[in-house]
C-alpha cells in the first residue's frame, strides 16, 4: 500500500483523536482499518454503531467479536421503534419507502448520537461513489441543532486495495460476507452484491440511491 496515504490518515488522526472525538462505525473493511488506526491514539473513542436491526447475523457476529476482542467503547444507535413495531405500522419501509426507512432507524439516533462530541471520524473514501468523489480529509458541518462538527475522514485517498493491504499488513479479520461478493454492505434488505463493472456502492438500495442519509443531513460549512 501507499506509504503517503498511510501517513496522511495518521497525522489527520493525530491532530483530531485527542479531542471530544467519536467515530461512526458499520465495521466494513475501510472502517475497521481505520478503527485499528484510531485505537492506537485514542483506546476508548466512542464506536457508534448505527443498530438498525436490519444488519446481516454476519455483521452483528463480526462487530461483537471485535468489539470483545479490541476492548471497543461499543455504543449502538438506535430509535424506540422496534423493526417489529415498525412492519406493523408501516409495512416494509426499506421496500416502499427506503428514504423514510434510513431516516427513522439511522439518520435521527444519529443525529441525537453526535450531539455530545466536536469531532466524528468516517471511514468515508472518495473511491467509494460519486457522491463521494469530491470528500476532504476534513471538513466542518453543522448539525440540525446549529452545533458545528468537525467531519473528519482520514481515509478519503485510500483505494479498495490500499484498504485491503492494510488488513492483511496487520492480519486483521476481515467480514466474512466480502468473500462472497459483496463490495458495500449495510442492512441485508438493502445491499446486493454490485453488478460487473460497476462502483462499489452500486449493490446498494437495488441501484435506486448510493447513501442513506447520514452523510448528507448535515449542513456544510467548508
Ligand atoms: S438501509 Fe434499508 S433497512 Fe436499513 S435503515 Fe435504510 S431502508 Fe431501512
Amino acid at each position: 500500500m501507499s506509504i503517503d496515504v498511510l501517513t496522511a490518515a495518521e497525522q489527520a488522526i493525530a491532530r483530531f483523536a485527542q479531542t471530544k472525538a467519536c467515530y461512526t462505525c458499520s465495521f466494513q473493511a475501510e472502517d475497521v482499518v481505520l478503527l485499528h488506526l484510531l485505537l492506537r491514539r485514542n483506546p476508548s473513542i466512542p464506536v457508534l454503531f448505527l443498530e438498525t436491526g436490519y444488519h446481516f447475523a454476519a455483521t452483528y457476529a463480526y462487530r461483537d467479536r471485535l468489539a470483545s476482542e479490541w476492548n471497543l467503547n461499543l455504543v449502538n444507535l438506535k430509535t424506540d421503534l422496534s423493526v417489529a413495531a415498525q412492519e406493523t405500522q408501516f409495512g416494509r419501509l426499506y421496500e416502499s419507502d427506503p428514504a423514510r426507512c434510513c431516516q427513522m432507524r439511522k439518520v435521527e439516533p444519529l443525529m441525537k448520537g453526535l450531539e455530545p462530541y466536536d469531532v466524528w471520524f468516517t471511514g468515508l473514501r472518495r473511491e467509494q461513489s460519486p457522491t463521494r468523489a469530491n470528500l476532504q480529509v476534513e471538513e466542518r458541518h453543522r448539525l440540525p441543532s446549529g452545533r458545528e462538527i468537525a467531519k473528519i475522514s482520514p481515509l478519503a485517498a485510500w483505494t479498495w486495495q490500499d484498504v485491503w493491504s492494510y488488513l492483511s499488513a496487520n492480519e486483521i479479520p476481515h467480514l466474512p460476507l466480502y468473500d462472497t461478493g459483496y463490495t458495500s454492505i449495510g442492512c441485508e434488505p438493502c445491499t446486493a452484491r454490485p453488478a460487473e463493472g460497476e462502483s462499489l456502492r452500486s449493490g446498494r438500495w437495488g441501484g435506486k440511491k448510493l447513501e442513506c442519509g447520514i452523510h448528507t443531513f448535515t449542513g456544510k460549512d467548508a
